[in-house]
């Protein structure tokens, strides 16, 4: 990927079948991104108009980025990747410059997604405050808004934003002809679990004696992030306690498994 002052560009090499679990939402969002795309001339002919904004909201590592990559590599998109914290941070319209000079450059290399994370930071409610007084969010969101107006024209150019505060998002942008698609990407379920365990040890030498129905059980609010991280640290307990290991075993697992507390508390999941 070319990397521009906060920008990342790249045709991501992510696949659905890296994703475990999430079957309709992944459906949902072929239809949204891939349809589009690989089917123009159908939209044309029947005057429909595909979703220019997409909002994916939920909890942290439960895969919104990995989503948007996988989405991209299907579409055969370029992915642009921005972050709200990142543009938040920098000088006084330098933010605004990025994400225009974005668009424009999403609009030059269509089909192209603009991938938007941690939304809310430059998408929150707007304040009271006084014209004279505009914050450097509010400015960060009102470009965004009219360059996502500015695409009703454009072809081929898709946003999708990702946040784990869906409330704080600004009303202005739930309006129709901006994010019309507001999609949850939940913590995985016992199937979900189960299915990134096994992306996740595809590549590895797992023993017999590893049962992933069995971890998936017993890993109950764990993101797909913490179940990739399982199984990475399982691979190098197993490396540690014997450097010419062939195998990555059941204990190993056990071992890690011990040791990690989910982030997520049930609370929060129900
Ligand atoms: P954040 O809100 O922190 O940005 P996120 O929801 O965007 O998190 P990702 O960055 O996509 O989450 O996921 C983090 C890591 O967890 C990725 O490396 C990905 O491989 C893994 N992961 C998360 N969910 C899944 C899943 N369903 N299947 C396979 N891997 C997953």
């Amino acid at each position: 990927p070319s990397i521009t002052r906060g920008v990342t560009v790249e045709i991501p090499k992510v696949s659905w079948e890296d994703i475990g679990g999430l079957h309709d939402l992944k459906k949902r969002l072929q239809q949204a991104v891939e349809w589009p795309i690989k089917y123009a001339a159908t939209y044309k002919r029947l005057g429909v108009s595909p979703d220019r904004g997409i909002l994916l909201h939920g909890p942290p590592g439960c895969s919104k980025t990995t989503l948007a990559k996988a989405a991209a590599n299907a579409a055969q998109a370029s992915l642009f990747s921005l972050s709200g914290a990142e543009l938040y941070s920098m000088y006084v319209g330098e933010g605004e410059a990025l994400l225009r000079h974005t668009f424009q450059r999403a609009r030059l290399a269509a089909p192209s997604i603009i991938f938007f994370d941690e939304a809310d930071v430059v998408a929150s409610k707007r304040g009271g405050s006084s014209s004279s007084n505009i914050s450097v969010g509010e400015r960060l969101l009102s470009t965004l808004l009219t360059e996502m107006d500015g695409l009703e024209q454009a072809k081929g150019v898709l946003v999708l934003a990702a946040t784990n505060r869906p409330h704080a998002i600004d009303d202005a942008l739930m309006r129709p002809g901006r994010f019309d698609l507001v999609l949850y990407v939940p913590p995985p379920d016992l199937e979900g679990r189960h299915e990134i365990l096994r992306v996740h040890t595809r590549k590895m030498k797992i023993g017999d004696d590893v049962d992933l129905r069995c971890i998936a059980e017993g890993t109950e609010l764990f993101t797909g992030a913490e179940l990739e991280g399982l199984c990475r640290e399982a691979g190098m307990v197993a490396l540690r306690e014997d450097i010419s290991a062939t195998v990555v075993c059941d204990r190993h697992f056990q071992t890690v498994n011990q040791s990690l507390k989910p982030a997520l508390t049930r609370e929060e999941v129900d």
